[in-house]
């Protein structure tokens, strides 16, 4: 363990810990835009400077390894005038061109922009320099004029998506990330995860689906219902619709990753064919039992249409077709098939439900199929 002095307050932290982290063990805020808890370290950008004693210069602390005896400082009048100078540097690059995105709340470099006290509209370029909307992919937004350059897209698809789209390509001004050989992100094995969009802390990527949905009233946590690996989420919520998925850090199986489906596979909700209710053939209901097989090939008729009821009457007719089944054929002839949409604990009781209700050994999974 190596102890330091942060702010004239003592921390011990293992050894090869930043700087930037054993401030944050202590609660002490450092301002960054290229750091990201879950990526490599860059110390690109320049924003989480800090003053160690007996240092010539100042330091990157997201990537300056702690050493024993350390005396940092990271709040000064000088080290605000180099952050500031930094973001200039960064502003002098960025042009926003006022379109509306639908993020709730300013981007980590408006924030700290105006954390700063500079007016990114008086400090931005005038004007842009990469097309808006670069890429024809459904759901990632593309607009590099609005890029700092931080990497956090590049090392997000590399170390947490695994698929190595983006790298950087120019130098100085004209830097930026490009998808593969500068190919569209499609072509660049880009999977649409969004996880660089999820990283990005200038609204450079953004989400193409709420370009223009208007701010988010309200979020609300939620777990996916796509498969049963759980993933949390926040639904991003206005006028009672969805209109952004957005990570939660906090997620406690995956964090701010997420896949295709959850973070874009949204529009089911609203959607006027989606079934909200249980519904049954409409015999079962008024007749009660079950026609001849034949019938609804080749006589068709309006009693095997389907009908919405309630979950009592559903799951009512439900079991007393699978008794009357195991009653006149054994409970060998009933086999149940469950889903990778359940929970574990769904998925266990169907367990429990085939071998000691029902009395089956069949019972199978669709992730095995
Ligand atoms: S959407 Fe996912 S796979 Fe595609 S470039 Fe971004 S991080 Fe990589
Ligand atoms: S696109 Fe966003 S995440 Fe990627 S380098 Fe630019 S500012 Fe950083």
């Amino acid at each position: 363990m190596v102890t330091l002095s942060i702010n004239g307050k003592q921390v011990q932290v293992p050894e090869e810990t930043t700087v930037l982290r054993a401030a944050q063990r202590l609660g002490i805020e450092i301002p960054t835009l290229c750091d990201h808890p879950d990526l490599h370290p860059l110390g690109g950008c320049r924003l989480c400077l800090v003053e160690v004693k007996g240092g010539k210069q100042f330091n990157a602390s997201c990537a300056l390894p702690v050493s024993e005896g350390m005396e940092v400082t990271t709040e000064s009048p000088a080290l605000a005038e180099a952050r500031r100078d930094v973001l200039k540097l960064m502003l002098h690059g960025y042009h926003d061109a006022g379109y509306a995105n639908g993020q709730s709340a300013p981007t980590e470099l408006v924030h700290w922009a105006t954390h700063y006290g500079l007016d990114v509209a008086e400090h931005q370029a005038k004007e842009a320099h990469y097309p808006i909307n670069a890429d024809p992919n459904p759901v990632v937004w593309v607009d590099m004029n609005k890029c700092i350059q931080c990497g956090r897209c590049i090392r997000a698809c590399a170390e947490v998506q695994g698929r190595f789209v983006w790298q950087m390509t120019g130098r100085g001004f004209d830097s930026h990330p490009i998808a593969g050989v500068n190919n569209l992100m499609l072509d660049a094995r880009c999977e649409s995860c969004g996880a660089c969009v999820a990283y990005c802390p200038t609204g450079a990527l953004d989400n193409k689906p709420s370009m223009g949905a208007g701010l988010p009233e309200k979020k609300v946590t939620t777990t996916c219902g796509y498969c049963g690996v759980g993933c949390q989420f926040d639904l991003n919520v206005k006028d009672n619709q969805v209109i952004r998925v957005t990570s939660n850090p906090q997620a406690p199986v995956n964090g701010m990753h997420l896949c295709v489906k959850g973070r874009y596979g949204y529009d089911y909700i609203h959607h006027p064919e989606r079934l909200t209710k249980p519904r049954v053939r409409r015999y079962l209901l008024e007749a009660g039992d079950t026609p001849k097989p034949s019938a609804p090939q080749q006589n068709p008729t309006p009693l095997w249409d389907w009908v919405e009821t309630d979950w009592d009457t559903a799951l009512g007719i439900t079991s007393r077709k699978l008794q009357s089944i195991r009653d006149s054929y054994g409970a060998e002839s009933i086999g149940i098939l469950t889903s990778a949409k359940c929970t574990n604990e769904e998925n266990y009781l169907m367990n429990k439900l085939a071998r000691q209700v029902i009395g089956t050994n069949s019972i199978d999974h669709c992730a095995r199929l």
